[in-house]
């Protein structure tokens, strides 16, 4: 399918946007499919119970959980679903053995790191060039010389759209013997996230365009036999007839939005995941031209960076978040993103922009102009 196919597709798919949706980093507009799917469930909870309606949903959820292995190059048994990236991440850590020791990037994302230390990890930062992009040949020096006990890389940043070569990382900690974590939450239908990690998590809201509150971890056999879940506690013979996922999957849960989620991520197999990703690599790319004329703005990203988000610093004294909520009230959602989203590499507050494969030229366009004449009438 063509770009323009796939474009228009994805758009008469879903309700109209109220008016530029360029969010897809924070929230993506799911499917009339998606909603129904939630919508269905729900009422299927009022009319059998709830946890009959969960059991006649297991076919569809188990299918969910392949669409995700399939996305990460796992099984559907490895992956279980969480409430998000954040959930993911500290069901992970937590029960990750002694000794506790990771390296990543230095424009780690800000919750991340707080995730990390409140597990007790020793944190170190993986080699960068000047845009923030991992260093493989000085990366392959720390794992040889002082290898931590994991790697955790963000494929792809919230704050920042440049594409890690997380296939080189995974190739160098598989050499090294050193477990590769990925942070998947902007990578995961994005980029090709089947890469050989270890453990991959992600969220349903963003790229996918699930529901929100529902996200996965994925983590390889080898690894997840090595981990301690915290829960049940570990000495009690429990813990020792279940499986390490099934002790990590917690029981009460929203249904209705990991259903939706499996439709959801079910619908973008059927567009083709590299047909996505080369889109919103096109999409990205369009996005840095029109927007490198805007006055009082910088593109931080490299003008062919294969990646739809885009964030803007502004050149002389604009405050992207009273940007942002002007572009609202003129029906035009973007992100300010706050230098705690990366607090040892963003400096100042950008406005970042999202676009998904739907976003035309001339609504980039419109974008601009509005961007130009708000920062305008601001000042
Ligand atoms: C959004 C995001 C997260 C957190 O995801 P939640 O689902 O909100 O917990 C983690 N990492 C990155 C890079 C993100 O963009």
């Amino acid at each position: 399918m063509s770009g323009a196919d796939l474009a228009a597709r994805w758009r008469s798919a879903r309700v109209a946007p109220l008016g530029l949706h360029l969010d897809s980093a924070a929230c993506s507009r799911p499917s009339n499919a998606t909603l129904d799917a939630v919508a269905d469930h729900a009422r299927h909870e009022a009319a059998a119970g709830g946890y009959v309606a969960a059991e006649a949903a297991a076919p569809v959820l188990h299918a969910g959980r392949a669409a995700v292995a399939h996305l990460v190059g796992m099984d559907a048994a490895d992956v279980v679903f969480t409430t998000g990236s954040n959930h993911a991440l500290d069901l992970l850590l937590s029960s990750w053995p002694q000794p506790r020791s990771l390296a990543c990037l230095p424009g780690e994302f800000g919750p991340n790191l707080a995730i990390m230390a409140a597990n007790g990890f020793e944190v170190r930062a993986l080699p960068v060039d000047e845009i923030g992009r991992v260093r493989p040949d000085r990366a392959e020096h720390l794992l040889r010389t002082d290898p931590p006990a994991l790697v955790h890389l963000t494929a792809l940043a919230s704050h920042r759209g440049i594409a890690q070569p997380a296939a080189r990382i995974a190739e160098l900690c598989r050499a090294y013997r050193v477990p590769l974590v990925i942070d998947a939450a902007q990578a995961l239908g994005h980029l090709d996230c089947a890469v050989g990690a270890d453990a991959v998590y992600s969220s349903s809201r963003k790229w996918l365009a699930g529901p929100r509150g529902v996200g996965v971890l994925a983590i390889r056999p080898e690894l997840a036999e090595r981990l301690c879940p915290r829960l049940p506690p570990p000495d009690w013979p429990v813990a020792r007839t279940l499986r390490v996922l099934d002790r990590l999957a917690h029981g009460e849960a929203n249904i209705a939005a990991r259903v939706g989620f499996s439709v959801a991520v079910g619908e973008h197999l059927a567009a083709g995941p590299a047909a996505v990703r080369a889109r919103l690599a096109e999409v990205g790319r369009q996005t840095h031209a029109v927007l490198a004329q805007v006055p009082g703005w910088r593109v931080v990203e490299p003008p062919d960076e294969p990646t739809a988000i885009t964030t803007l610093e502004p050149t002389a004294g604009a405050d992207p978040a009273a940007v942002r909520r002007t572009l609202i009230e003129r029906g035009i959602v973007t992100t300010a993103a706050e230098p705690a989203r990366a607090p040892f590499e963003l400096r100042t507050p950008v406005l970042r922009l999202s676009p998904h494969i739907d976003t035309t030229t001339a609504e980039l366009e419109q974008f601009a102009a509005a961007l130009a004449d708000v920062t305008a009438a601001l000042r």
